[in-house]
């Protein structure tokens, strides 16, 4: 059907921002902006921006974290596709694992989807144990069951809140 659009369908899909190296706020915004203008990508919500203190290796810079929500037809693979090619736009280089990044871009969650292959995780097996994830994640869809985790807002509740603050 050559020129059929169909807009407004699909599955609402949550995805984690974060960088800590360059002009973090700049880079999640531009990201944002990249994610919202990609064909099949509706953005729904993005939640305020936190500053948070690193994981792993001692002496990074802070992290700046959101949290955004999407409707899209694409498959949560081409999603994936999506958000690694953004990062790689950003100048993202894969190195030491958790180790600081211009640019990082995880898929939590997409609604009805419980996927595990080598290259993708859903829900994304962290999201429980990141306050710096379910914190902005708490702000934009509190009531969202994540399958074998729990609810958003419940969740949220249970971590340790301290390391993450208002980005301001
Ligand atoms: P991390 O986010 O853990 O710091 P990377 O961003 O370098 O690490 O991602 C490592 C790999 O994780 C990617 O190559 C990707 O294929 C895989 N992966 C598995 N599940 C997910 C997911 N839910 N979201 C993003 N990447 C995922
Ligand atoms: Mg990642």
């Amino acid at each position: 059907m050559p020129g059929a659009v169909v807009l407004g369908m699909g599955s609402r899909a949550y995805v984690a921002l974060g960088a800590n190296l360059g002009d973090p706020p700049a880079q999640l915004r531009r990201a944002l902006q990249e994610l919202g203008a990609t064909p099949g990508v509706t953005l729904v919500a993005v939640s305020h921006f936190y500053r948070t203190a690193p994981l792993g290796p001692p002496g990074q810079p802070d992290y700046c974290n959101a949290v955004c929500a999407l409707d899209t037809g694409l498959t949560p693979e081409q999603l994936l596709d999506v958000l690694q090619r953004i990062e790689h736009a950003a100048g993202r280089q894969r190195g030491e694992r958790w180790g600081p990044r211009l640019l990082d871009l995880d898929l939590l969650h997409v609604e009805g989807q419980t996927i595990r292959t080598p290259r993708l995780t859903l829900p994304h097996p962290e999201l429980q144990r990141r306050a710096f994830v379910l914190v902005p994640l708490a702000e934009i869809a509190p009531a969202v069951e994540i399958p074998g985790q729990g609810r958003v807002g419940t969740l949220a509740a249970a971590v340790d809140q301290s390391g993450v603050a208002p980005w301001t």
